[in-house]
């Protein structure tokens, strides 16, 4: 039933973009980009050891390939006490050397801003180490507990929520006792979920994981296991048929990958999601909405359909933690609903992430989503669709009387 003559909510723009004029919709390989000069073997290129042998750590390294500005010379000099610069060749290779604004190099080269006070940023944003009953192991949840089993990444970026105990260089440690998780996992049957996180898990080699999985696996209430990583983006590379032969016998387990623009998804990457799907690992999606990177709602929709044609659905789209040195990749909480408001019923549902905020301090991931409810109450509920039209859905009569 339309509720005629009130509009209580102006009418949205349309996006009619066609989907292929959407900003980098279509799958590319970038390789071998700043590395066709160096004749690298073909099998040298797609082996995880080497691209991460071959990792840029250094500013010397960067400015062979590209020029920086003095913000990022500034930030690469002073990242070394914060939180280590490490970027793969295949991910540097999605940087546009004569674009300072692409999204991939605001991701991944340190800025001098990182270096700013915010007296709102705070080391532990979402309040990990005061929920950790054993070290390396968040319980903040009824039935479902985070294991950072690395500080390790393949890449590292910049807004990293956990960049207090990741890439060995700030000031505190993860110290992970797998000893005394496992020991923890046993005793409390209330735990059914186990998210492997860090750090990226995916680093670790065959074995070791198997070794963390099996052990996992030998715990009868543990239902579900999955695998929070970005090695598939930062170096799918490592994203082997053995890999993923050995996962498939922990099912069901589930991965969250972490992509933020759709450049990201090369053809690579593609193939690497592919296989993972293949082996039956169903695929999530988080992306961090960031100011310059995604925060634009073309950029988004173009993501997230490119990620459903690599099998994988958009999970959540996280509101950036208030991490130190972050204020400059930060966009607005408006942003963010604006962006969820022109993907739902604009593009297909599975693609629409939830938008959520991870509380300050340690309250949890809350939802923030747009207003389509416009009034509530015993008789009725008043509601607008996505083109901003209202409508009325009256409770069933004998709610009413
Ligand atoms: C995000 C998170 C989880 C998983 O939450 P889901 O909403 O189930 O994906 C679990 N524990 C912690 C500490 C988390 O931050």
């Amino acid at each position: 039933m339309e509720t005629p003559g009130v509009i209580l909510h102006p009418p949205f723009k349309y996006m009619r973009t066609p989907p292929s004029l959407l900003p980098e919709k279509e799958f590319r390989s970038h390789a071998p980009g700043y590395w066709k000069n160096k004749k690298i073997a073909p099998e040298d290129w797609n082996s995880a050891a080497w691209q991460l042998r071959n990792r840029i750590t250094t500013l010397a390294q960067l400015e062979e390939h590209i020029e920086l500005c003095e913000e990022e010379r500034a930030g690469v000099i002073l990242s070394g006490n914060k939180l280590a610069m490490a970027i793969t060749p295949h991910y540097f290779n999605l940087i546009d050397g004569d674009d300072p604004e692409c999204p991939i190099r605001r991701q991944v080269i340190p800025r001098i801003e990182e270096t700013w006070e915010d007296p709102d940023e705070m080391a532990d944003p979402c309040g990990e180490d005061s929920h950790m009953p054993v070290p390396g192991l968040v319980h903040r949840y009824p039935d479902r507990v985070l294991f950072l089993v690395t500080d390790r990444c393949a890449s590292y970026c910049r807004y990293c929520t956990r960049s207090r105990v990741v890439s060995g260089v700030g000031e505190q440690e993860l110290h992970t006792d797998y000893e005394a998780v496992f020991r923890y996992l046993e005793k409390h049957d209330e735990v059914r979920d186990v998210l492997l996180s860090g750090g990226d898990p995916l680093l670790f080699s065959d074995g070791k994981l198997e070794g963390i999985l099996k052990r996992l696996r030998s715990i009868p209430h543990i239902e579900f296991i999955r695998i929070g990583s970005r090695v598939p983006i930062f170096l799918p590379q490592r994203i082997t048929p053995e890999l993923c032969q050995m996962l498939a016998k922990y099912h069901p387990l589930w991965m969250s990958v972490h992509t933020n623009h759709p450049r990201e998804l090369t053809t690579e990457v593609k193939a690497g999601l592919e296989r993972l799907a293949n082996h039956g690992i169903p695929l999530g999606n988080q992306s961090v909405l960031l100011r310059g990177v995604n925060d634009d709602a073309d950029v988004m929709k173009s993501l997230v359909q490119k990620l459903l044609m690599c099998r994988v659905r958009p999970y959540y789209l996280y509101q950036c933690d208030l991490i130190q040195g972050s204020s400059h990749l930060r966009a607005s909480v408006n942003t963010g609903v604006e962006i969820i408001e022109q993907l739902r019923g604009h593009t297909t549902g599975y693609g629409v992430p939830q938008f959520v905020i991870d509380a300050p301090g340690g309250g949890g991931k809350v939802p923030v989503n747009p207003d389509y409810v416009l009034l509530r109450d015993e008789q009725r509920t008043l509601i607008r669709n996505f083109e901003g039209r209202t409508f009325e859905y009256p409770e069933p009569a004998m709610v009413r009387a």
